[in-house]
């Protein structure tokens, strides 16, 4: 059988670059879940995906009860589980005042961070469940994150501090809108929510993966300066980002290279399959037969626990997180809070 992948945030950007990836090797079906019906039907339709090889299903991760009725809904359709891949998000780096989500979380933690976790709690049984031989929980990081990197230097750095704003419930009533309970700031709300994903992805990782056999990844695929995550930036941002990341930092990475680079994740491809992808689908069912079959030569992208990245020559290696990013008692604490605040204790 075909296997069967969730992706979040497939209307546009990264999520619809990987959904067509995946989609034209004819052998995943992937479910769409997306905030709006309309707009992922035509990203769909523009990008050539084939309509036998995708469902589009609601999913706002901005409210806890749509996340709940997409699980009912997903379950009820009787598809199975094979991949789950968290990489909806929304970021508001100009925002004076904080936003926020159907049950009063901050907007950029509660969509990128606690509706993702409450997701994919929600679906680990049917992940659990597949009888396909490789499945994976991938939730999508990034480079801004990580203050070990130039690009996470760069200010306000993601800081989750003591998670007194957490604790709170970011309501910006009684506690702040912000994790570590300081001022709002749009773009350091981003910052945190990915290093909240990257610690979830670990976390996952130490709880699950023996029991479970899954694999849980994350990753950063480069800097998309062209995707709508930017949507509301200024527009001189908007203009000179994209050449500035092509020609000064050399980061930028199309969102087609991007879309290959988190499928090769989701299908277990190694480094050099790159170029296989553009092969015929024959010889990636047999690639995919040998990876499947634990055969394969290259072990990359294969292990749990890992953020992946590429190199200038696009080739995947294991990227080392930033101290706080790796802080394994701050996972700890962070998948507790937010198991409280998504009524799952
Ligand atoms: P886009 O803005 O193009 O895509 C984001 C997607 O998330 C859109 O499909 C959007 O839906 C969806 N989304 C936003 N809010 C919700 C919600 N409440 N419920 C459901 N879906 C929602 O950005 P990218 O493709 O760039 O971002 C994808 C991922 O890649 C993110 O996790 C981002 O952090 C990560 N990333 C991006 C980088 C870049 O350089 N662009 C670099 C590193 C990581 P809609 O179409 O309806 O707006």
């Amino acid at each position: 059988r075909k296997g069967s992948v969730v992706i979040t945030g497939a209307s546009s950007g990264l999520g619809l670059a990987t959904a067509k990836a995946l989609a034209e090797t004819g052998k995943w079906h992937v479910i769409m879940a997306c905030r709006d019906y309309l707009k992922a039907a035509r990203a769909a339709k523009s990008a050539g995906m084939a309509k036998e090889n995708y469902t589009i299903m609601h999913l706002d991760l901005a409210s806890l009860d749509s996340v709940r009725q997409f699980v009912d809904n997903f379950k009820r359709s009787e598809m199975p589980l094979d991949v789950l891949v968290c990489n909806a998000a929304v970021y508001l780096p100009t925002a004076k005042e904080p936003t926020y989500t159907a049950e009063g979380f901050e907007l950029s933690v509660g969509t990128n961070h606690l509706g993702h976790f409450l997701l994919a709690r929600l679906l680990l049984e049917d992940l659990q469940k597949s009888d396909y031989p490789s499945k994976r929980l991938i939730i999508v990081g990034s480079i801004t994150g990580n203050t070990n990197t130039l690009a996470g230097n760069v200010p306000p750095k993601a800081n989750l501090g003591d998670l007194r704003g957490l604790q709170g419930g970011l309501s910006g009533l009684n506690s702040s809108a912000m994790i570590d309970g300081g001022d709002f700031d749009g773009a350091k709300a981003y910052k945190d929510s990915k290093v909240c994903n990257m610690l979830t992805m670990q976390e996952f990782h130490r709880r699950y993966h023996e029991e479970t056999g899954i694999t849980f990844s994350s990753l950063y695929p480069g800097c998309i300066a062209t995707t709508g995550l930017f949507r509301e930036h200024i527009p001189l941002f908007r203009t000179l980002f994209p050449p500035f990341q092509k020609y000064i930092t050399k980061g930028f990475v199309s969102e087609d290279e991007a879309g290959k680079r988190l499928a090769q994740v989701a299908m277990k491809f190694g480094h050099n399959d790159n170029k296989s992808m553009k092969f015929s689908s024959v010889f990636i069912s047999h690639l995919l037969l040998l990876s499947f079959t634990q055969v394969v030569s290259d072990p990359s992208l294969t292990k749990s626990g890992v953020y992946w990245s590429w190199n200038k020559t696009s080739a995947s290696f294991e990227n080392q997180l930033s101290q706080e990013a790796s802080d394994a008692e701050k996972a700890r604490r962070v998948w507790d809070i937010s198991e409280k605040l998504v009524g799952l204790a």
